[in-house]
């Protein structure tokens, strides 16, 4: 008997490695590294192991959470931070502790910036032409940030970043959350959504997938806004009704997007689908239309947050270990 925590680490990336192997020993854990997302169809590859630590883009379903149970895991430890992918009910009534990670906001909070100043100087059309050897100016007239109000839905700690980043740029900012947040009112106005969506030039979403945040921004939502918004999502892409952007898109009432995560996205994003023959046709139009940004839920990916995710999945497995508790366990 080694005394070490076996544990299954699923979707694990050779780029997390040297964080998994940093931090293996120091923890006290044995580590099994899957590079599969877990699924039903790879679910058994966590036998043996009291827990597992995951991603977002696995399966956490009931019938997995099940089989896992059968397997005798009794702790799942989320890599990420967006835990939507997990049956919070199911895990409880199985008696399988659950827990997210928490990283730097800057991560997303830099590049949601980044995906609104692009769309606001239109980079993306400006980058098209210039491959084409056309270096022509009209079409390609911005904004200046600080003519601009921005509206941030969610004001944790990603959006309450994204405030401050914006801050600097001088423009007005608005806000709404279902909780305000004292600290923040420094930088910004707690607004009704229905306002926020009527005065923002940019409006740049930052809350967890829950029901009450499914499709926020929808047909009827988008018909509030100002002509020519900018909607950044760096959040989840079900908050979105993604045929309701293309739409508002089309028809020019949505000046641009910047889109990190999609609705379609899962199976998706974070593979190379070259070979495939993956067809998707929200992926196909968003990407044809005008000053439409899309990456590959890629606003977390640096090397301080991989490190933080890696640690904080880990450690809330041998927190439960030791404990039957961890500091982010999701209750
Ligand atoms: P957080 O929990 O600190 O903040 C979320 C905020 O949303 C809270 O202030 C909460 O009150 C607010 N909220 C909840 N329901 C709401 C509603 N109905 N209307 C308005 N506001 C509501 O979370 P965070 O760390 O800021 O992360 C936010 C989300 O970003 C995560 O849940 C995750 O889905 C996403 N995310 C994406 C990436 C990426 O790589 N693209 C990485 C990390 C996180």
């Amino acid at each position: 008997m080694s005394g070490k925590v076996k544990i299954t680490a699923f979707a694990s990336r050779p780029d997390e490695r040297s964080s998994f192997d940093l931090f293996e020993d120091k923890l006290g854990l044995d580590i099994k590294h899957v590079s599969s997302q877990l699924s039903l169809d790879v679910v058994d590859q966590a036998a043996g192991s009291e827990g597992v630590t995951i991603l977002g883009n696995c399966d956490c379903s009931k019938p997995v959470l099940e089989a896992l149970s059968k397997l005798g895991v009794k702790f799942v430890s989320s890599r990420s931070a967006g835990y939507n992918n997990i049956d919070v009910e199911a895990a409880k009534s199985l008696n399988i502790k659950i827990s997210n990670a928490r990283y730097s906001p800057n991560c997303v909070a830099d590049f949601a910036v980044m995906l609104g100043l692009m769309v606001t100087r239109k980079v993306i059309n400006g980058l098209r032409r210039n491959v084409a050897n056309d270096f022509s100016l009209p079409g390609l007239q911005g904004q200046e940030m600080k003519n601009l109000t921005v509206g941030v839905i969610g004001t944790g700690r990603i959006g309450q970043t994204v405030i401050k980043n914006y801050s600097g740029f001088g423009c007005k900012i608005i806000g709404y959350d279902v909780y305000e947040n004292e600290d923040i009112k420094q930088y910004m106005d707690y607004v009704e959504l229905d306002y926020l969506l009527a005065n923002s030039d940019i409006i740049t979403l930052h809350t967890p997938l829950f029901d009450s945040t499914y499709h926020i921004i929808n047909k009827e939502s988008i018909s509030k806004m100002k002509k020519g918004v900018k909607i950044i999502n760096t959040a989840r892409g079900e908050l979105v009704d993604t045929q309701a952007l293309i739409e508002g898109l089309k028809s020019k009432h949505i000046g641009g997007a910047g889109l990190d995560v999609l609705e379609s996205e899962y199976g998706i994003y974070h593979s190379d689908c070259r070979m495939s023959g993956m067809v998707n046709d929200e992926i196909a139009t968003l990407k044809a239309l005008d000053n439409v940004v899309l990456t590959g839920h890629m606003a977390f990916y640096t090397d301080q947050a991989v490190e933080d995710m890696v640690y904080c999945g880990l450690s809330s497995l041998a927190q439960f270990s030791k404990t039957g508790t961890a500091d982010f366990e999701i209750k």
